[in-house]
């Protein structure tokens, strides 16, 4: 596995890009309009880049650099385990979305997204909205998660939500025995798209739901909702619980984390939640926490958009799909005991075998 922590100043973009494996990284900049943007490609072996777009204020530019390029060596991983025909890519928009997201600044990082000519597709992530992706689709045909209004297949967090639902009733199998929820203390971190319709499943299945999140106004929205625990985002890992679902930001599972944890199983939807791979994913083993793959659980977002990408979409047919992550979750926790094995390396292991058969190449891991 690829120690991420490498730090970009100190050993070189390219060099970075080598130990991640990555084919590309694209900078886009406009003064005109402010846009500021990465285009991360890591693998096409399987087929066109393809991942959504994260806009963030990232305190440096460092940050956003390493954000781009975990969260498309990520897709890679995902679209292949996912058993979809693409390879992986993201983009990163550096800035305040709700301070500088307009229009124009969609449609200009539409027109460099046109410029890549199809090697990389995109779609929402964290800050973006299928009206992002509708005014990004004025400017190129390479755009997924469009709305349906315009022959897209809309917001993809629902069938996201739906997978990461999936991959945690088969963690409460693999753990309690039956994968039953009702009762359990679970509580959602980040209650944006993807957090708070995996809220509306537990809360239907009797589950006792917390949730967390950095705005007043996203804490709002879920409790006139729903009857769920509010808990303060400094006091989530320490936080008594049976399951645990980082829903927003990756890396909260790191080296000050763990050790805090008291919970019998991580599973969620956010990307990259282990801050460093092999050594997060080994605290969790040691402690005995069931860590239910990210790239695994969460993959039923970038389905939905695939089967938009291909011209051939179908709600039913993606949920089925989707709800396959049941039965590939509870054999990666299988293999993992099994081979004495982090579960991330478990899933990782099936993701490689895939890429490297397809394109008879050896990627490190
Ligand atoms: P979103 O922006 O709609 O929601 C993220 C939420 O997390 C926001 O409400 C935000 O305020 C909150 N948040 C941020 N930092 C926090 C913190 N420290 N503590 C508590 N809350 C915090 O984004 P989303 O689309 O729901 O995506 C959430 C995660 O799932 C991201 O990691 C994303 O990459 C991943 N993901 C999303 C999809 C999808 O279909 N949208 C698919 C796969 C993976």
């Amino acid at each position: 596995m690829i120690d991420t922590q490498d730090k970009i100043q100190k050993a070189g973009i390219f060099q970075i890009m080598q130990n991640m494996e990555h084919e590309q990284l694209v900078f886009c900049n406009d003064d005109a309009t402010g846009l500021k943007a990465i285009i991360a490609i890591h693998n096409t072996v399987l087929g066109p880049a393809m991942g959504g777009t994260r806009m963030w204020h990232y305190s440096n530019e460092q940050d956003a650099i390493k954000d781009a390029l975990r969260l498309s060596r990520g897709m890679t991983f995902k679209n292949a385990i996912a058993g979809l025909n693409i390879g992986g890519g993201k983009a990163v928009i550096i800035g305040d979305a709700r301070k500088i997201k307009n229009e124009i600044l969609m449609r200009r990082f539409g027109k460099f997204i046109n410029s890549l000519n199809g090697k990389y597709w995109t779609a929402e992530d964290v800050n973006m909205t299928s009206k992002d992706m509708e005014y990004i689709r004025m400017e190129t045909p390479f755009v997924t998660g469009v709305p349906e209004s315009m022959g897209g297949s809309g917001d993809p967090s629902p069938v996201t939500a739906f997978g990461v639902y999936m991959g945690m009733k088969a963690s409460a199998k693999y753990v309690y025995g039956k994968d039953d929820l009702k009762g359990k203390r679970i509580l959602v971190q980040g209650v944006g798209n993807v957090g708070s319709y995996l809220v509306d499943h537990l809360v239907e299945e009797g589950a006792e739901v917390f949730v967390s999140d950095i705005f007043d106004d996203k804490i709002k929205a879920i409790t006139q909702k729903h009857k769920v625990g509010v808990v303060q985002p400094d006091d989530v890992p320490s936080f008594d619980m049976d399951i645990y679902a980082p829903c927003a930001l990756g890396a909260t599972l790191n080296e000050q984390t763990i050790p805090q944890l008291r919970c019998d199983i991580v599973a969620g939807g956010a990307n990259n939640q282990l801050d460093d791979e092999r050594a997060d994913g080994n605290r969790l083993k040691d402690r005995g926490i069931i860590y239910a793959p990210d790239f695994l659980i969460n993959s039923g977002g970038i389905t939905n958009v695939y089967y938009e990408q291909i011209g051939n979409y179908n709600r039913e047919k993606v949920y089925q799909q989707t709800e396959r992550i049941y039965d590939v979750c509870s054999d990666v926790l299988k293999f993992a005991a099994e081979n004495d094995s982090t579960t991330h390396e478990a899933a990782l292991r099936l993701a490689l075998k895939r890429i490297e058969g397809v394109g008879r190449i050896r990627m490190t891991y």
